[in-house]
């Protein structure tokens, strides 16, 4: 099997390049535009939408296997296409692609998660929190609604589009998992992280997370649970609130890699992204664990609206020791938008958490002055 097809040319499928050479396997991209990051490294690209199944049924004529780096796909179209091999399949994307469904996925399978409902009528406290159904990312569509003028206001700028609403957890920690499974079933799970995120966007990741042992064993036990449940061959990420009392609820599924696991490329035996190319290619999967002693990766999210490369800020980040500088080489820079990555090694020997926090602070300092 050494042909593969992504669906999704964003940064994700970008950093498959370097697993996909090592593996031998070449990467076929469906993915819009000829400025997404994947396009240069791409054997070939089909332009399309991620959601359009007849680029896809093309697509299938041209690889072994199909994967996903955006899930935002048609379903329904997709299943359609008899004779092509998703991996994972589409019933173990089904139950994730709309955040009402999936939490009730959670729920029918045991799992614990933040209560929700569909809001037919306005809320009698607050605060709560609303999402979009379908199509959120990095925030976008997740609301946190503090009283009546706010849930009034949301209702007015959402209209019609599909909702969800659920309790406001007021959570300790954010935590998140990666888990892969292969197509014989193996598993394996990667460290647990605690991520940071503000403004519903995530800001860093500190790996490993500090958590008791029986956070840390329910966490991969969950894991197991939902890769088994759903019989996914690929690899998932999963979101976590930590409350005070040491609860973990499941905030959210996604059915690939994860912004959550970029750290694995320079911290892990295996990336996410060779792992992910493993278990779609029908290979055994690598091995999981940490080759040091921690790690911190900080998101380089656009401040402005520009085109370009912010190559100073680049090179003085990549000064620091032992920090390695990912660009996605976007063309233009929006706020919020995720232009690249930066993951700093971390020594065992000091306090993770502060040194991890304390490094993001540098890196930011440096990103986000203006110049
Ligand atoms: P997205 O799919 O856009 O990433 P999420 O559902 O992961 O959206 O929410 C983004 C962030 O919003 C979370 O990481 C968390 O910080 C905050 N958030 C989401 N749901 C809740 C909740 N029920 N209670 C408290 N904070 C929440």
């Amino acid at each position: 099997m050494n042909r593969v097809g992504v669906i999704g040319g964003g940064q994700l499928a970008w950093m498959m390049a370097d697993a996909a050479e090592k593996l031998g396997i070449e990467l076929v991209i469906q993915t819009p535009s000829s400025a997404d990051p994947a396009v240069s490294i791409a054997k070939e690209t089909l332009f399309a939408p991620v959601n359009d199944a007849e680029a896809t049924a093309k697509l299938s004529d041209r690889v072994d296997v199909i994967t996903f780096e955006n899930e935002f796909v048609d379903l329904d179209a997709l299943s359609q296409l008899q004779s092509a091999c998703f991996r994972p399949s589409l019933s173990a994307l089904k139950p994730l692609l709309d955040k009402y469904d999936q939490r009730c996925f959670l729920k029918a399978n045991d799992l614990p998660t933040p209560n929700f409902w569909i809001p037919e009528e306005p809320p009698v406290s607050f605060p709560i929190v609303i999402k979009t159904r379908r199509l959120g990312y990095d925030g976008q569509g997740t609301l946190i609604i503090r009283d009546q003028t706010e849930w009034d206001a949301a209702i007015a700028k959402l209209q019609s589009v599909p909702i969800v609403a659920e309790e406001f957890v007021p959570f300790d920690r954010e935590l998140a998992v990666m888990a892969a499974r292969s197509i014989r079933g193996e598993i394996v799970v990667y460290p647990v992280v605690e991520t940071q995120q503000e403004n519903q966007v995530c800001r860093c990741v500190i790996a490993p997370a500090e958590v008791s042992e029986s956070v840390a064993r329910e966490i991969s036990a969950i894991a197991h649970t939902l890769l088994d449940r759903l019989e996914v061959v690929g690899i998932y990420g999963i979101e976590f609130f930590l409350t005070k009392d040491d609860r973990v609820l499941v905030n959210e599924i996604a059915p690939r890699t994860h912004n959550s696991g970029h750290y694995t490329i320079e911290a892990c035996e295996t990336s996410q992204f060779e792992q992910q190319l493993r278990a779609v290619s029908g290979l055994p999967l690598g091995g999981a664990a940490l080759t040091c002693g921690g790690v911190v990766m900080v998101n380089l999210l656009g401040f402005e609206q520009a085109e370009s490369d912010y190559l100073e800020k680049r090179a003085a980040i990549a000064q620091l020791p032992q920090t390695f500088v990912h660009w996605y080489g976007k063309s233009e820079s929006r706020p919020g938008r995720k232009l690249g990555h930066v993951t700093a090694l971390l020594d065992s020997d000091t306090d993770l958490r502060a040194s991890g926090l304390n490094l993001a602070n540098t890196i930011e300092a440096i990103w986000y002055a203006r110049s």
